[in-house]
């Protein structure tokens, strides 16, 4: 299976471990999308990322920059957005392409999902929490990720982004590395591959597909590809005006005490956290999910 270009989507603790070792894969180029910027509780677990990245909050695509020369000759291009329902269907796919998903929320996982189905795109999606992971490559011929996860997806959706232990995202993202490898040399899947990294074991089983899927059986699209990008993770919340803001402007919005790091926003209110980026990305730390989306609203306007 000849393939030439990657578009990975998520730069977090699995997108670092896996672009550290993508370069074996001797594809052309990597287009790599994540909208969020470095932070402290990073370091440790994301390894490309520094305490002067999170210093100077740098967007993740920018501070990837320094393991260019380890990936060459594949080049390597960051985009500093978030990969949504809106903006989706402007991603650069083209016949020799792999989505590779090391995003940890269900939301995005399933509209990458639709998109692939749709497209007929292989897609790699890599999954972990705390020791147990998995990595599916998803070619057509078996279940998608909306027979696997579809129907629980209430359930998933809240249960992602916990801070990955740096020993098990590697063990998760190297098995992904080979599984992308031998679907390269074979143009086969191993089917849906279960990780157990504490016990280093590994399982697969082939899924077939769920006769009532509303994507690859139905192929009904648009509601799921129509969706916006919200994350919620802790206290934590990450949504997107999907806009470039003008960040003077919102800073005589705002209420609070406001300082600029690096080319974002940083507002801070009674306790609760604001960091809006001049590309319309928002992280709220402390707010309530109806509180963020009144902020939201008026940051939009
Ligand atoms: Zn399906």
């Amino acid at each position: 299976m000849e393939i030439r270009r990657l578009i990975l989507v998520g730069a977090g603790a699995l997108g670092s471990f896996f672009l550290l070792s993508a370069g074996r894969l001797g594809v052309d180029r990597i287009d790599v999308f994540d909208g969020d910027i470095v932070r402290e509780e990073n370091i440790g677990n994301q390894p490309i990322f520094s305490l002067q990245d999170a210093r100077k909050a740098l967007y993740k695509t920018d501070a990837l920059m320094k393991i260019k020369t380890v990936l060459r000759p594949t080049e390597l291009v960051g985009h500093n957005f978030y990969v949504t329902g809106r903006n989706m269907e402007n991603l650069p796919l083209g016949k020799h392409t792999v989505i590779v998903d090391c995003t940890d929320n269900v939301e995005t996982k399933l509209l990458l999902n639709a998109l692939a189905v749709k497209e007929k795109i292989p897609l790699l999606s890599l999954s972990a929490h705390g020791a147990k992971g998995s990595v599916y490559l998803m070619d057509g011929r078996e279940a998608c990720l909306e027979c696997i996860y579809g129907g629980v997806f209430d359930k998933l959706s809240r249960t992602g982004c916990d801070r990955l232990s740096p020993v098990y995202a590697s063990f998760v993202s190297s098995v992904g590395v080979d599984e992308l490898s031998f679907f390269m040399k074979s143009g086969r899947s191993h089917g849906f591959i279960s990780i157990d990294a504490e016990k280093r074991r590994i399982e697969t089983v082939h899924l077939k597909k769920s006769k009532e899927c509303s994507i690859c059986v139905k192929r009904y699209f648009n509601q799921r590809i129509s969706l916006d990008f919200i994350q919620l993770c802790g206290n934590s919340i990450k949504m997107s005006v999907q806009h470039d803001v003008n960040i003077q402007n919102i800073k005589r919005l705002l209420k609070g005490k406001k300082r600029i790091v690096g080319d974002s926003l940083l507002v801070k209110n009674n306790g609760k956290e604001m960091l809006i980026s001049p590309s319309g990305d928002i992280l709220f730390t402390g707010y309530l999910k109806d509180e963020a989306e009144r902020l939201l609203r008026k940051i939009e306007a």
